[in-house]
């Protein structure tokens, strides 16, 4: 039997017709004459999200770190939540690249509510460091694929623009948070000035993101783009991956939500290890003792490869490439392997 990874939703590969899409792909010099493909993606993006116009870019971070250029000034605060992927993963470039200086927004719960951004947004002191916007991720990713709400998502937006902070909307698993609650993508994007959406993820294309806006601000991230080395030529090749992936894999996200809650129920409870109950694709085990390294190692002996999020914590994420046959084998392993590392 192949090796089921689980480590995370970007280990999938292209399918034969997203394969046989991307070879066939109709493309032009995106930097000297437009590439059709390239635009027809960010065309179907924008009508998805109800935003003006979406521009195409080769990765999620440079998406994000293109928004936040665009919307901050240097010398200001983004007020976002520690776990962010923006503080994570993104090698501090918000400071690097924006000049943002970082403000942790304390939360109550596992992800940012509105009510926890009040605090932050109102400075009145003229000697203290000024917020100009505010970042969130729907669906969070270290908070366990957790959605936060339309209801919530609004009212985070209407606080950041009472206090007239821009609101950056990192979509990276935006489909899945519509998937799980049924709200459109176009609901939770207009809550935002800029959204992130990733096509590498739930979606199964190899690379790409895209950034929505208004026509203004997504004017100015193009030359962001430009600027971070993101200027692709003939991106029609992988937009049509993307493409392929909107059009024949967004509806079967919901298969993902259900085979996650089937690991969930496999390995709750199992040696004292507590699953964070799955909103979308992504399960969080947290263990009673520091373990993780063990049993992603033992896990791995059997065939199974799942990320040690933490020294207790594992994470398990399914998608494309792991349906639910194979879901069926892999939580009886990992349940196996937490009674005999835990036990
Ligand atoms: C993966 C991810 C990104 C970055 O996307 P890449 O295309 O891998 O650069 C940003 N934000 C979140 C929440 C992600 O999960």
């Amino acid at each position: 039997m192949p090796p089921i990874d689980l480590r995370s939703d970007t280990v999938t590969r292209p399918t034969a017709g997203m394969r046989r899409a991307m070879a066939d792909a109709e493309v032009g010099d995106d930097v000297l004459d437009g590439d059709p493909t390239a635009r027809r993606l960010e065309a179907m993006v924008a009508e998805r999200l109800g935003k003006e116009r979406a521009l195409f870019f080769p990765t999620g971070t440079m998406a994000n770190q293109a928004a936040i250029w665009v919307l901050s000034s240097p010398g200001t605060e983004l007020l976002i939540d520690a776990n962010a992927h923006i503080v994570e993963w993104e090698m501090a470039g918000v400071a690097a690249l924006a000049g943002v200086q970082i403000r942790h927004v304390r939360t109550r719960g596992s992800t940012v509510q509105a009510s926890d951004l009040t605090p932050y947004t109102i400075v009145t002191d003229p000697e203290a460091a000024q917020p100009s916007l505010v970042s969130v991720e729907n669906t969070h990713n270290t908070a366990g694929g957790v959605v936060t709400p339309l209801a919530e998502l609004r009212a985070i937006g209407d606080t950041a623009h009472a206090a007239n902070l821009a609101f950056h909307l990192d979509g990276a698993r935006l489909w899945n948070a519509s998937a799980a609650t049924g709200t459109s993508l176009a609901d939770f994007a207009a809550c935002a000035d800029t959204v992130m959406v990733s096509f590498s993820k739930g979606l199964g294309a190899p690379v790409g993101a895209a950034l929505a806006g208004s026509n203004e601000v997504i004017g100015r991230a193009l030359r962001a783009r430009k600027r971070f080395g993101g200027g692709m030529r003939q991106s029609g090749i992988i937009a049509a991956g993307a493409l392929y992936g909107l059009e024949h894999h967004l509806a079967r996200l919901p298969e993902d939500h259900a085979n996650a809650r089937t690991l969930a129920s496999h390995v709750d409870g199992i040696a004292g290890a507590k699953v964070v109950p799955p909103d979308t694709n992504i399960v969080m085990i947290d263990l009673p003792s520091a373990r993780a390294d063990a049993i992603k190692a033992r896990a791995k002996e059997l065939g199974l490869f799942v990320s040690a999020w933490t020294p207790t914590r594992i994470r398990v994420v399914t998608h494309i490439d792991a349906q639910a046959e194979v879901i069926a084998k892999a939580g009886p392993i990992l349940s196996r392997v937490l009674e005999e590392v835990l036990n």
